[in-house]
């Protein structure tokens, strides 16, 4: 993050609105990953992503502008579903968007050809999943296989991301192929790892055990020193050991709001929903974020209050808002971003 945009985050923060939002922005996927949190039962605490309605057409387009008029974000993270199943509707909005100052990403399996105009489009990021080398990947990711990506990502500049499972630690040098041969590539711009994050209680084989997570890490310090389009600071590493305790404690869960494809239902605590082990967290997005809120500036002074302290202001300025707002309209029933879904106090556990 540059000085720039954290300043920018923190004063919204202060004026009480959540800096980045996220949005399923369809219901739809041809893929069946296994491990995806998106499709697990307790999701959304309730209906499942197949069940909720989702929009297309206009109705998508006014939808989520409607959303980022009311929230203000200064990021906004599109994933699924499969966004490309809407990309007539994405190709609308990103523009739209971007012409609006909002650095949007949009994460996809590339299962289908990504649009060349959006090659374009000024503060848009597409970051593709790509979760191992060519076996394990088609394995779990058909019909995203290598063979659609490869051709599917010609003349775009794109971000790799990949979840690292078990899957991927039973070899040496593993990481390192997977590493080489992306960043090889002169479409790859950056290079992201997650580690598979999963529910409390989950016992799925994608879990890293501790040692092999702890040995990932170390390895991905090491490989983060010699390829450059490897996008892993070392203090974003340093999360990966220690991640945060709870989402009462998570800087990202509190700084970005995660709606699924209604675009009325929140998904909490964080974009995984249900019971996220925040002991087991591996998110990228995640990291980066507490890297951030972790940061000692000089003289020592530590980042973690000054959050701290804005958050609760900033929480201050949004109850004044709100009060303000329904004095104006008392008869109006809360619309998308009404009081049914702010942020939980710091202090609260979040609904499941
Ligand atoms: S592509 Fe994403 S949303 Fe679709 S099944 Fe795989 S992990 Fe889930
Ligand atoms: S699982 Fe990760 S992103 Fe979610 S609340 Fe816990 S630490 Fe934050």
């Amino acid at each position: 993050m540059k000085t720039g945009e954290v300043v920018r985050a923190w004063m919204r923060v202060l004026l009480g609105f959540t800096p980045s939002l996220s949005i399923e922005i369809t219901r739809e996927c041809p893929l069946s990953c296994p491990g995806c949190y998106a499709y697990g039962d307790d999701h959304l605490g309730g209906p499942l992503l197949r069940q909720v309605r989702d929009f297309k057409g206009q109705d998508l387009v006014e939808g989520v502008l409607r959303l980022v008029k009311t929230h203000r974000p200064l990021h906004v993270s599109i994933v699924g579903g499969e966004p490309l199943v809407r990309f007539r509707e994405l190709s609308i909005l990103l523009p739209l968007l971007s012409k609006q100052g909002i650095y949007t990403q949009v994460v996809t399996s590339a299962v289908r050809p990504i649009p060349k105009e959006w090659r374009d489009i000024p503060k848009l990021s597409v970051v593709v999943s790509i979760d191992g080398l060519q076996p394990e990947h088609d394995a779990r990711r058909k019909p995203a296989t290598y063979e659609r990506i490869l051709k599917h990502i010609e003349g775009q500049q794109i971000k790799v991301h990949c979840t690292i499972t078990r899957q991927m630690t039973s070899r040496e040098g593993y990481l390192r192929e997977f590493v080489q041969l992306w960043s090889s590539r002169p479409q790859v711009v950056k290079i992201w790892m997650s580690l598979f994050t999963p529910q409390v209680g989950e016992r799925s084989y994608e879990i890293l055990p501790p040692l092999a997570r702890q040995a990932v890490i170390e390895e991905l310090s090491v490989l983060q020193g010699e390829f450059a389009k490897l996008e892993l600071p070392k203090g974003l590493l340093d999360v990966y050991r220690r991640p945060p305790t709870s989402p009462e404690h998570c800087t990202f869960a509190r700084t970005t709001r995660s709606v699924t494809a209604d675009l009325q239902r929140r998904i909490l605590p964080c974009q995984f929903g249900g019971k996220p082990d925040c002991s087991q967290c591996g998110c990228i997005a995640s990291a980066g974020l507490e890297a951030v809120a972790r940061h000692v500036l000089p003289l020592g002074i530590r980042m973690g209050p000054i959050f701290e302290g804005s958050y609760r202001i900033g929480q201050f300025v949004d109850r004044i808002r709100r009060r303000a707002s329904a004095r104006r309209r008392p008869e109006t029933a809360p619309a998308v971003g009404g009081d049914a879904w702010n942020l939980p106090p710091a202090s609260t556990t979040p609904p499941q």
